[in-house]
């Protein structure tokens, strides 16, 4: 009798360490079955090491950018649109982690959690993007040498017509892309519209037009602060390139004036600021397509009132992202919501079948009207400062913004939209500085809408 007992309790201590186990491994399987699949090891996916398991890559135009052909990954054959596309679509072998197809990989080969990667027809899934290689070419040749990155949106639909990155790389080129991943050519593998983040200087003038039209109402237009080449809070100097005198909001936002937007800020205080940088979306994480970007910064929590007011021209510890930044324009450009960008239309089977298409959400930021005042501050430092004629027959609204990198090398900062009806574009450009001292980012955007133009106006 002790013998059955013992060995039932055996059977017991089995069967409960078998359940746990099971338990342990659904688990598992429901998080991680998607990684285990995509080990490099499985050839249903991936031939020597590479994704091939994925199908066509179209641009809005109907230009094939990727596909798979004889197991073999292949890209369009002009070498501008490789350079100029690679950082949206993705790479075979998984370097551009923010790329259509390393970031959506599960939707492209077909994974599920019921059948795997298994698909009828052994073809990965189809995929149309909402960019326009011609424009991402344009915007790449007018970033030149300079590292940076343009996008460019649809500020009615959330549809990204434009987004590149520099430095890129020829995927195709041999010699190159092995320069690339031996790390020679810079962080080529690194999407930066996605996930970089920068100081955003003036453009940040924005975010404390916001916080004092809604928090002084009418006054905002009416306090005057003085400019002599800037100003001096407590005792320290805060410089302003300008001698602006008496200067109220608009001309201090159309002439960019740091004495006006740092005492600005001071009247309004931490929390004020705080409360509005955050509505901009700052401190938060923005998504494009479910791929998180870089989180933008702002904190002046125990800060001295000097680096406060740093803070209220775009200085001290702020950081931009370029998507939120986009985000933020589109609300302004539409009246105080932005529609979700995204990249991908749509992704259809092999045999023709619909699997996805994009619903983006709108998301209010800003209420109605402070996004019109905002937007006419835009307009009217375009018409005021920079010269509509920039721009040609566009009539494009916009902030600067410029951002010491240290040697004194800059980074130019441009965004702004288009108030024309038949081209509703909102963009964000960021120019770095370098040796040869930087393209202007008013330039790029000026040369990339003008493609953009020409591509969507038809
Ligand atoms: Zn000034």
């Amino acid at each position: 009798m002790k013998r059955i007992n013992f060995r039932a309790n055996v059977i017991r201590v089995i069967l409960l360490l078998f359940l746990i186990l099971c338990t342990v491994f659904i688990v598992r399987y429901a998080s991680l079955g998607e990684d285990w699949a995509f080990y490099e090891t499985n050839g249903h996916i991936y031939t020597s090491g590479k994704m091939t398991e994925v199908g066509t890559i179209w641009d809005r135009d109907g230009r094939v950018l990727s596909e798979t052909k004889d197991q073999k990954r292949v890209y369009n054959s002009d070498s501008n649109i490789r350079r100029a596309t690679i950082h949206t679509i993705g790479d075979h072998d998984g370097f551009i982690s923010t790329g259509v197809v390393n970031a959506l990989r599960s939707k492209l080969v077909g994974y599920s959690e019921i059948n795997g990667v298994y698909t009828y027809s052994g073809k990965g899934n189809n995929a149309v993007l909402t960019i326009d290689s011609a424009i991402n070419v344009a915007a790449m040749k007018a970033l030149g040498n300079s590292s940076g990155c343009v996008g460019v949106c649809n500020y009615k639909t959330g549809e990204v017509v434009c987004m590149v990155s520099t430095p890129t790389y020829d995927i195709e080129n041999v010699k190159e892309y092995e320069k690339a991943k031996n790390g020679q050519l810079g962080s080529v593998f690194m999407n930066r519209f996605i996930s970089s983040t920068y100081t955003p200087g003036s453009t940040f003038k924005i975010v404390t037009s916001a916080a004092a039209i809604e928090t002084l109402g009418d006054e905002a237009y009416t306090t005057d602060f003085n400019c002599n080449y800037g100003t001096v809070i407590e005792n320290e100097r805060l410089n302003c390139l300008g001698k602006h005198k008496s200067v109220t909001l608009k001309r201090a936002f159309s002439h960019s004036c740091n004495a006006f937007f740092s005492n600005m800020a001071l009247t309004l205080g931490k929390t004020t600021m705080t409360k509005y940088a955050e509505k901009l979306g700052f401190n938060d994480t923005f998504y494009i397509d479910g791929i998180a970007a870089a989180r933008s910064s702002y904190s002046v929590k125990g800060s001295r009132n000097i680096d406060f007011g740093w803070s209220g021209i775009g200085q001290h510890t702020n950081l931009m992202n370029p998507l939120q930044y986009l985000c933020m324009v589109s609300a302004i450009a539409n009246g105080g919501e932005y529609v979700e960008p995204y990249m991908v239309y749509s992704i259809t089977a092999s045999n023709g079948k619909l699997l996805y298409t994009a619903s983006p959400k709108k998301v209010r930021m800003l209420k109605t009207d402070t996004a019109q005042r905002l937007a006419e501050l835009m307009d009217y430092a375009a018409l005021d400062n920079y010269g509509k004629a920039t721009f040609g027959t566009l009539d494009v609204c916009g902030k600067t913004g410029t951002a010491e990198v240290g040697n004194k090398m800059e980074n130019s900062l441009f965004v702004g939209f288009c108030k024309d009806e038949s081209l509703p574009l909102a963009f964000v450009v960021v120019a770095e500085g370098n040796e040869q001292g930087g393209k202007s980012a008013m330039s790029v955007a000026n040369k990339t809408l003008q493609a953009a133009k020409k591509q969507l106006v038809k």
